[in-house]
C-alpha cells in the first residue's frame, strides 16, 4: 500500500517492456492502476477512466495486461473479477503470485500482500501446485 508517485512512472516504456504496444488508452489504464491502491473491477475501471469506453474495450485491454505480467486476478467473496497491478517479478513469460491477500469485509477491496509469500513455490510433495489462493479478510483503513 505504497504511495507511488506517477511522474517518475513513464507508462509507455512500462508497456512496451511488457511487450504491449503503447496506446493512449492502455496507458490510461495502467496508469489508473498505479493510482489505485487496492484491486480493481471491471466497473471501477470503467468509472475511473471518465470517459465512454465499451465493456469489451476494457475486457481486451486488461486481458492483455494479464498475458503480459502486469496485472493479475485477486479473489473476490462475490467472485467478481478483480485485478491488480503485479511485481516487477512479472513478465509476459511468467507471472509469480505466490503472494497473500487482504480482503475487506464491508467496502471489499482486495489488497496485494507481496511481503507475505506462500512458502511453497509450485509443487508440495509431487502435487503440483498451479494456484494459491490465501485471503486474510478483515476492515481496512477507512472501513474501521
Ligand atoms: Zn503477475
Ligand atoms: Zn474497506
Ligand atoms: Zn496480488
Amino acid at each position: 500500500m505504497k504511495f507511488i508517485d506517477e511522474e517518475n512512472i513513464d507508462f509507455g516504456i512500462m508497456l512496451s517492456k511488457n511487450g504491449l504496444s503503447q496506446t493512449s488508452f492502455r496507458k490510461k489504464l495502467i496508469k489508473l492502476f498505479h493510482l489505485s491502491n487496492s484491486s480493481l473491477s471491471i466497473d471501477e475501471v470503467i468509472n475511473g477512466l471518465h470517459n465512454n469506453v465499451d465493456k469489451a474495450t476494457v475486457y481486451r485491454a486488461l486481458n492483455a495486461f494479464e498475458e503480459n505480467g502486469l496485472i493479475h486476478k485477486v479473489p473476490d467473496k462475490d467472485n467478481l473479477l478483480r485485478y491488480a497491478l503485479c511485481q516487477k517479478e512479472c513478465s509476459p513469460t511468467k507471472h509469480s503470485h505466490n503472494h497473500a491477500h487482504l480482503l475487506c469485509d464491508k467496502c471489499n477491496s482486495t489488497y496485494c500482500l507481496n511481503d507475505f509469500k506462500i512458502p511453497i513455490e509450485n509443487n508440495y510433495n509431487g502435487f503440483i501446485v498451479s494456484n494459491s489462493k490465501i485471503i486474510l479478510e478483515g476492515r481496512c483503513v477507512d472501513c474501521q
